[in-house]
Order: structure tokens, then sequence, then C-alpha cells
């Protein structure tokens, strides 16, 4: 089977470090060289606008995937005329423009922030007075890890948030007293199977995620519609392969944030910590194979390498401790690698995790 891959981040890299070993051979596209899947497979440098470019990326390929949601939809749509791409390009579509994903979200019963679109100055003004402050301006497209997104207090701030983002479609959400972020990664193979791994807690830090705990401690009704979430999406994408549902927990509600439509950061945790990982899930989807199972193995806590490389050494001496280097440049905020840490019980993972944690940032720890 040969896989193409729109994107050659960290995510095409562990799809084809997953995919391999199971037969199938890896061709990405990006338009930038510096790309850590050099040894997983092949790589098309080029633009997303080249047409020829991109045929000679579908030319032999069985399927093609990607694993960046902000790639250009008319890339993909080239590429969805010559080979299957999965999971679909509706499921894409939809997912880069905050506004389609709120209709369709509200569309098949999942619950969502208050929300309204923003074209104008005056549009801010009256979608504030209409679901009140505070709330969250943020642009429809392309805002990720916390970019494209500002948090307006009162009406002091609307000026000023307006200055920051007005310009491109925006869309204004009510802010949400959460207690908790979480998420949940599900997989539909072409067969319509749908398999769900257990919830997970996310923490952020300034906008990127930081740390994912899995399974969270969450109880058997809120797994259950967050399964239901999970399984309308998909349903009615008629999707194929992995998606991410970002959620809030507000007391017993669940409130769907956003969803990816390909592998996701909180998934990580899957490649040491379930049966079968969510990128060798995404990899049996998409071929047409059967799903494996999504069950937890222990405890596992997930910390993203932010900016440059802690002391990796002494990061695999924690016990149970796993490091996934991307290969890639250090920079400031850039997510250069992870690490997992697992445990039979969470007590025990959480205290691996905060070992870890000293070894990565011990000034911080320290202050
Ligand atoms: P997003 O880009 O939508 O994933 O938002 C990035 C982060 O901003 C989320 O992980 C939340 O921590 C926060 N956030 C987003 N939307 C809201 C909201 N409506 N209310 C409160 N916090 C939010």
């Amino acid at each position: 089977m040969n896989i193409g891959v729109l994107g050659a981040g960290q995510l095409g890299r562990m799809l084809g470090l997953a995919g391999r070993p199971l037969g199938a051979s890896f061709r990405f596209f990006d338009p930038n060289k510096d790309s850590p899947v050099a040894d997983v497979g092949e790589l098309i440098v080029a633009a997303y606008e080249d047409a020829a470019a991109l045929e000679r990326f579908a030319d032999g390929l069985d399927v093609a995937t990607y694993e960046f949601e902000s790639i250009p939809l008319a890339a993909v749509e080239a590429v969805a005329k010559r080979v299957p791409v999965l999971p679909s390009v509706q499921a894409l579509r939809v997912s880069q423009d905050r506004v389609l994903e709120k209709r369709a979200f509200q569309h098949m019963g999942i619950r969502t922030a208050p929300s309204r679109d923003v074209a104008s100055r005056g549009d801010l003004d009256r979608a504030a007075h209409e679901i009140g402050l505070p709330a969250v301006l943020k642009t429809r497209r392309l805002g990720y890890d916390g970019k494209g997104q500002v948090v307006i207090r009162d009406e002091n701030g609307l000026a000023g948030a307006w200055e920051k983002l007005g310009g491109v479609p925006l869309i204004l959400e009510q802010f949400l007293e959460f207690d908790r972020e979480l998420s949940i990664i599900a997989a539909r193979s072409r067969d319509g199977e749908m398999l769900f791994y257990p919830l997970v807690e996310n923490q952020h830090d300034e906008g990127i995620l930081s740390c994912s705990v899995a399974p969270a401690d969450v109880n058997e009704t809120k797994t259950r519609a967050a399964r239901e979430y999970a399984r309308r999406i998909m349903a009615s994408f008629d999707y194929v392969g992995v998606l991410a549902l970002e959620m809030f927990e507000a007391g017993e509600r669940l409130i769907a944030n956003e969803i990816a439509p390909r592998v996701h950061n909180s998934g990580h945790w899957t490649i040491e910590g379930a049966e079968t990982s969510q990128f060798e899930n995404h990899v049996r989807a998409i071929t047409g194979r059967e799903l494996g199972a999504t069950g937890a193995i222990g405890h596992s806590v997930m910390l993203n390498v932010l900016g440059t490389a802690p002391d990796l050494a002494r990061i695999e001496s924690v016990p149970g401790a796993h490091v996934h280097m991307y290969g890639k440049a250090p920079a400031p905020r850039r997510k250069i690698g992870h690490i997992t840490v697992v445990a039979d019980d969470p007590g025990e993972a959480r205290e691996r995790a905060a070992s870890v944690r000293r070894i990565m940032a011990p000034e911080a720890v320290l202050a």
C-alpha cells in the first residue's frame, strides 16, 4: 500500500513509523524542506499551490490522508480527484472553519459554547451584547495552539480585540468557566466500525498542549456522552480514520470545542499506553483494514517537549518513561518531541511524570 500524507510534521513521521511495519510505504508533501519525515518516506517539497507537484505526489498512491488541518482545501481537492482522500474533504472543510464546525455540532445535537459570526466592528458589539462578556474572539480559520484569539474581559476590551484580529472573518464565543479540558480520540474503519480510546485530560500552557493524562478520571456518564458526540460526528461525515474531539468539562456538562480530523497530540500516549496506537489505527482505517483494540494499558502521562531538548539520558532513566524526539530544530515554544510515562496506577504515573518534569524544567519547578 502506498500512502500519501499531505503535511510532513511529527504527526506524519509517527504515522510513517506506525505504518511501515504494516507493510505500507509513505510519500509526504510539505512546503518546508526541514521536515522530520526524512527517514520514514519520500518527501516532495513544493507549495500547496503547485499543481504539477501535487500530481507527482498523487501518482501511484493507493490512498492519501493529511496530518495538518490548515492545508489549503484546493490542494486536498486536487489530490482527491486522483486518489481517495481519507478522512473526507468535507470533514476537513468543516474543521477548518469554526463557524461551520459549530453549526455542524448544533445540527448533530452536540453542545457548544454560544457564539456569533463577526464580520465587522458593528457585529462585534452586537455579538458581545447578545452573548455577554467575558467572551473569546477567534479567527474563523487558521487558528491553532491558541493563536488567532483574544479574550475580551469587558467592554473596554472590544476595541483592542478588534484592532488585533479584525479584517478577517471572526467568531465570538462565550467565555466558558470550565473545570477541565478533555479530549476523545476515536477511529472509524472503511466498514463503519467505530472504536473509542479512553478520555484524556489535557493541560495547556499559553495555548499549547503541555500535558495529557490518560485515561482521565471521568465517570461513566461523561465517557458515554463523549463517545456519543464522536460517534455522531464520524457517522455524519461517513468518516474514515482517526478523529480527535476537544471538549470542556463544566460540572456535569461536556461542551464540544473543536475537532481535528486527524491523529492528535492528545493521543500520543497511545503509542505505549494503548493496545493499538492512534497512528496504527489511522493507517489501518484508511487502508481498509480492521481497527485494533483501543483499550488503555495502565496509566499514561504525556508531556510535550517545547523549545529545546532537555537532558534525555536522565529522562530515559525514569522508570516507565519513553522519549520521542522528532528531529526538529529547536525554536522557542516549538513542539520538538514528547515523553510518555506509563505506570500501573495513576498515582505512580503522576509521580513519574513529576520526576520527568523536574528534569525538563528544573528552574520552573523550583521557582
Ligand atoms: P482553541 O484554539 O479553540 O482550541 O482554544 C485554545 C484554548 O483557549 C483552549 O484550549 C482553552 O483553554 C481556551 N478557550 C478556547 N475557547 C474558550 C472558551 N469559549 N471559553 C474559555 N476558554 C476557551
